[in-house]
């Protein structure tokens, strides 16, 4: 049975995406699990970061899946092994149609028949606390919460546990954080004094753990996503590449999944 995992944070651009491909594409090629992307951002990056462009063509999305116009498997792309469920901008309706009591609960029962297919299934949030956000923290048994090492606001996370605070009260009592990932790391942060006091107050405010790995800033991460590759698959090592392998080991060592061979 999969571990679903939601990559979430209403703020943009703190790497939510370049963690969900990279965890993913880590715990598939250097760790060997099976893996399930999800889509739900109406933005598409995952989708389009992974080399696919589905714009104007007849390639079903999240968006039809929650609404049961299409199973989920029917949509199921392939990316070299890992399976993904793409969207596109037409899911930016969802948060206007999906109003009905219950509806929270969209995904779970969608993700329901095919999740004894796969190790981890990996949601990437949108970039807002509403509707498709409570859906996937409903589904999840965890949430692994990015955030920008130089730029984080101690107000947008205290909403965000508010929201997941209410998601456990209401639709999802084993809802957990597994931990806050400091991202975009830039070297000239100083890591021990600045970072530990960040640190301190963030698990303060959340109650969560800290990841000890820190995602270096490197520009290979926005050269790979034009490429539409993950960063094993780039052809250019990059200090990112390191970090997203030793998070995800991590990660595993954390959960008690990584396996005696490696
Ligand atoms: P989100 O999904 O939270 O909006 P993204 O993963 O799309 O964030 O990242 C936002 C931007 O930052 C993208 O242009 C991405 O290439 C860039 N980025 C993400 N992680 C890194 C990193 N470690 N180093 C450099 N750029 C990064
Ligand atoms: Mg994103």
């Amino acid at each position: 049975m999969a571990r679903i995992i939601s990559v979430a944070n209403q703020k943009g651009g703190v790497s939510k995406t370049t963690t969900a491909v990279n965890f993913g594409a880590n715990l598939k090629f250097n760790f060997g699990k099976r893996v399930l992307l999800v889509d739900i951002d109406p933005q598409g990056n995952l989708t389009d970061n992974l080399g696919f462009d589905i714009d104007g063509s007849n390639q079903p999305t999240i968006y039809e899946v929650l609404k049961d116009e299409y199973s989920i498997s029917e949509t199921i792309l392939d990316y070299k092994g890992i399976d993904l469920v793409p969207a596109d901008i037409a899911l930016s309706s969802a948060e206007r149609e999906f109003t009905q009591v219950g509806s929270e609960h969209r995904l779970k029962r969608v993700l329901q028949s095919i999740k004894e297919n796969y190790d981890y299934i990996i949601i990437d949030c949108p970039p807002s606390l509403g509707m498709l956000t409570v859906n996937a923290f409903t589904v999840s048994d965890e949430i692994i919460i990015p955030v920008e090492a130089a730029y984080f606001s101690l107000k947008g996370l205290i909403k965000l546990s508010e929201t997941i605070a209410s998601v456990k009260e209401y639709t999802n009592d084993k809802l957990t954080i597994r931990g806050v990932l400091f991202t975009k790391y830039n070297k000239r942060f100083n890591i021990s004094k600045e970072m530990k006091t960040t640190a301190g107050e963030i698990s303060n405010v959340i109650g969560a753990e800290i990841f000890e790995t820190f995602i270096r800033r490197t520009t290979i991460v926005d050269e790979a996503q034009a490429a539409g590759s993950d960063l094993i698959n780039f052809q250019k090592a990059s200090t990112a590449e390191d970090d997203y392998k030793a998070f995800t080991e991590e990660y595993l060592k954390k959960v008690g999944d990584l396996n005696g061979k490696w």
